[in-house]
């Protein structure tokens, strides 16, 4: 799948950043330190180390539970609908949180990017299915979709049921050592997944690496909070139903969970981040209603607003 894109063609070492050299179609091996990588299954494997404990400790936790919840869906259709149609019936609030976003992104994001610079370079960070990648790439853009999930049902692997006609990059990389040189990414997303982060810090620090100096983060459908307790008890909440129900730990690999308006702050002003928060919501509270309940318990709610950043002119300490 789409091995002409520049995306491929950029791809580095995940290791140390330095140049790839192609031995044979789908194997790569880093010009500096040997390193070989794959490509299997049509997906570019750019795991650094190949095999993190951490990582696939997390990935096999993670896909557990996913395949608990039931996500995924055997018909091509399901995947071509989404965001706006959940054919499964298994999780519609949840889609419905995601078109909205998806919405408003669109309209205050993507539209006005198109309109002034045209095709982008876009990696859909945390890809999941791939849904967001197939929106992109059919609206003109290069893209790239990166997840350590490779799953055939709800990972990079679900990008068959998208077809030949639509292409973009299938990358398998974690969020701190993305397999692309400095400064040739415009749009760095993260697709309801920077939550998954270890480490906010060091993950927004890559991002900004790969960026060209007027690209962009963006931040989707991550949990939102005014007060960290009300987060932090969130995150605890969920750990112990999954336990209850699934018999299952996620091991040693904690993510952050969650993000304040006071750390995103905080991380813009360490890094040299301006942000920009959209909250896109208000009108459709009761729809949401659902979903609220669920993640958020009695507690405060949590919000899903649209975060972009730039690199602050000038004032960059990375
Ligand atoms: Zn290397």
């Amino acid at each position: 799948m789409s091995e002409d894109l520049d995306l491929v063609q950029l791809l580095a070492c995940p290791s140390c950043g330095e140049r790839m050299v192609e031995e044979a179609d789908g194997v790569a091996r880093c010009s500096i330190e040997g390193t070989r990588y794959v490509r299997e299954t049509g997906i570019w494997r750019l795991l650094a180390p190949p095999e993190d404990p951490l990582l696939t400790g997390f990935l096999a936790y993670y896909q557990a539970v996913r395949r608990e919840e039931g996500w995924g869906d055997d018909g091509d259709g399901y995947y071509r609908d989404l965001p706006f149609e959940d054919r499964s019936g298994r999780h519609p609030a949840i889609w419905r949180i995601r078109a909205a976003t998806y919405r408003v992104f669109l309209r205050t994001v993507m539209e006005p990017i198109e309109a002034a610079h045209g095709k982008r370079k876009i990696l859909d960070l945390g890809a999941g299915n791939c849904w967001l990648s197939y929106r992109l790439a059919g609206r003109g853009h290069e893209v790239a979709a990166v997840d350590l999930n490779d799953d055939l049902r709800d990972g990079l692997g679900a990008s068959v049921h998208y077809g030949a006609e639509t292409q973009f990059a299938l990358i398998q990389a974690s969020f701190d050592h993305l397999p692309w040189p400095a400064d040739v990414i415009d749009l760095a997303i993260y697709n309801g997944s920077f939550h998954y982060s270890i480490d906010y810090r060091a993950t927004l620090r890559e991002a900004l690496r790969v960026l060209r100096p007027r690209g962009r983060i963006v931040i989707l459908d991550s949990p939102f909070y005014r007060r960290s307790s009300s987060g932090l008890a969130m995150v605890r909440e969920r750990e112990q139903a999954f336990r209850a129900d699934h018999g299952l730990d996620a091991g040693s690999m904690t993510n952050e969970g969650f993000l304040t308006y006071t750390r995103l702050n905080a991380l813009g002003h360490h890094l040299g981040i301006t942000w920009k928060v959209i909250h896109p919501y208000r009108g459709i509270r009761s729809a949401l209603r659902p979903l609220k309940n669920r993640i958020s318990g009695h507690r405060e709610q949590a919000r899903f607003p649209i975060v972009t950043g730039s690199a602050t002119s000038g004032g960059a300490s990375r």
